[in-house]
């Protein structure tokens, strides 16, 4: 979708992925090597002026070998906070941007502690490479304590007050080269199984306030970071209140709405920033619903057939929970918004609670 809206501005790219299968391949240039491989990179950066990522597990040394060469956005410390649960946790916390109560576990003693200091529920996550809803345990009762941890033991952990939000959001920043910033308007998002399901563009629960706090935060981790790109920040709605979940150093599957429901679209925007171009304006063309196409390939001629949406398909091999494509909705009045979310969902064969 980057290279989607680049080719556009008349950008030329090339890519690199470890999985030659990668559906990148399909509109450009594929070099398919192991993070790792130094000679394939080298081949990658030849005659290149910039490079980005959009991945966010991409091995921190693989940026690091880059940005020794090239300019690379966003930045290596981006990620590498963004990689460690504890890290991103603590920079909110050193930002004031308020959190879940939270503590590192290296035991089950730790653990213990922190569920008698926090209170329960609590869920226990890994430090690393966790998304999508993947090493995590919510823990209950104090019976379940000892079988979350093992189930997770073995990689560094972090435990956290469940919170019981109303709703779940997330805003995305922009910033470029010379610290100039634009923000959309802060989005809903359904999650099912950990996995995003929904996105409502603008937020309805949220209050023109909540809005310039939910920025507010967004910019104070974009300056401290020195950002350059899209940085999406997730958080929790809890009875007036936001807390920070996790960021995202890349464009952001909330995001997606902005292709046809935003001036200019995130994926354009990140170009614009990497590029020191001229930042465009993120003004919502109305209000928008967003889909995610999950483990299987809709009928094409059903989604195509309603009215304001807008099907995109990613050239990937549908499989059990992978995000395989999207659509999004945009409408001028909530009634039509409406009409044209549950048709989507009839053609997608979703539940009405997302999942
Ligand atoms: P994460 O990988 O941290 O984004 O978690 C995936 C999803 O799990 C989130 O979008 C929430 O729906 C849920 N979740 C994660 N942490 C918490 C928490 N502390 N309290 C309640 N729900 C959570």
């Amino acid at each position: 979708m980057l290279a989607l809206a680049g080719y556009q501005l008349g950008i030329e790219f090339r890519f690199f992925d470890p999985n030659a299968g990668a559906p990148v391949g399909q509109i450009g240039q594929l070099i398919a090597a192991d993070y790792g491989d130094h000679a394939a990179l080298e081949r990658f950066l030849e005659g290149v002026d910039v490079v980005t990522y959009e991945f966010e597990s991409i091995p921190v040394s693989t940026v690091r070998f880059v940005a020794e060469r090239m300019k690379v956005f966003p930045p290596v410390k981006a990620l590498a906070t963004a990689q460690d649960r504890l890290l991103e946790k603590q920079l909110f916390s050193d930002l004031e941007i308020p959190t879940p109560p939270f503590a590192a576990v290296d035991n089950v003693q730790d653990l213990k502690r922190a569920v008698a200091r926090i209170g329960l529920p609590v869920v226990l996550k890994t430090r690393r490479m966790g998304y999508d809803g993947k090493g995590q345990a919510v823990i209950r009762d104090s019976a379940s304590l000892d079988a979350a941890w093992n189930q997770l033991a073995g990689s560094p952990l972090l435990v956290e007050k469940y919170v019981e939000f109303q709703h779940e959001l997330s805003v995305i920043g922009v910033r470029d080269t010379a610290g100039r910033e634009v923000f959309y308007a802060p989005i809903q998002n359904i999650h099912h199984e950990g996995i995003l399901r929904e996105s409502t563009a603008p937020a309805p629960s949220v209050t023109p306030e909540l809005a310039s706090l939910a920025i507010e935060y967004c910019r104070r981790l974009m300056d401290s970071l020195a950002y350059v790109g899209v940085l999406a920040l997730e958080l929790f709605s809890v009875d007036g209140v936001l807390l920070a979940n996790e960021m995202a150093p890349r464009v952001h599957n909330s995001g997606h709405w902005t292709i046809e429901g935003a001036e200019t679209s995130q994926f354009e925007n990140h170009l614009r920033a990497v590029l020191s171009l001229p930042l465009g304006v993120t003004t919502p063309r109305g209000s928008s619903v967003m889909f995610n196409i999950i483990g299987h390939i809709p009928p094409l001629e059903r989604v195509v057939a309603v009215e304001g949406a807008h099907l995109h398909l990613y050239g990937k091999a549908p499989t059990e929970k992978r995000k395989v494509g999207h659509v999004t909705v945009v409408a001028q009045t909530q009634a039509a918004l409406e009409q044209g979310a549950s048709e989507v969902r009839l053609a997608l064969g979703l539940r009405s609670d997302g999942g």
